[in-house]
């Protein structure tokens, strides 16, 4: 199989096109869809992922893209659902935010370009990074369920 396009952890990164985006979209809520689609911020503590303890993997609400694994889940008491690194590097996208007059680190669906929240360089080791999510960006998958890929094309 050709992997042009594919992350390391075998997942298809072909960028959705706006209108496959704009379909997917309609199945958000609309707090679903400030956050991902026009970059909103949840209150901190009313992110239904906040005290999610189970074993599995956060995905992408949007296109399912897999972002973090709950191994790397920790409590950095903000009240968003904190991660010290992702799933697959490559499944996250950093960008320049340079509004609300700081400069900060965006982070993104590598796939759908979903606003998912920010990383900060405060984190705990190894990586001493927090990427801090908005909870209303993720769904919440056990161990070994299956996951469904809302691919380009
Ligand atoms: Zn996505």
């Amino acid at each position: 199989m050709d992997d042009v396009g594919r992350s390391p952890s075998g997942y298809n990164l072909v960028r959705l096109t706006a209108m496959r985006r704009a379909s997917l979209a309609r199945k958000l809520t609309p707090d679903q869809y400030r956050i991902m689609i026009d970059h909103g911020t949840e209150r901190p503590f009313c992110g239904g992922l906040l005290h999610e303890k189970g074993n599995g993997v956060f995905a992408c609400r949007l296109c399912g893209l897999p972002l973090f694994h709950s191994e790397a889940k920790f409590d950095s008491g903000t009240g968003w659902p904190s991660f010290y690194k992702a799933f697959d590097d490559a499944h996250i996208e950093r960008i320049e935010d340079r509004s609300h007059g700081m400069t900060r680190t965006e982070i993104r669906c590598a796939r759908c370009d979903s606003h998912l929240g920010h990383v900060f360089p405060d984190g705990p080791p190894p990586t001493f990074e927090r990427h801090c999510l908005n909870g209303a960006a993720m769904e919440f998958f056990a161990e070994g369920a299956a996951i469904p890929q809302f691919e380009a094309g």
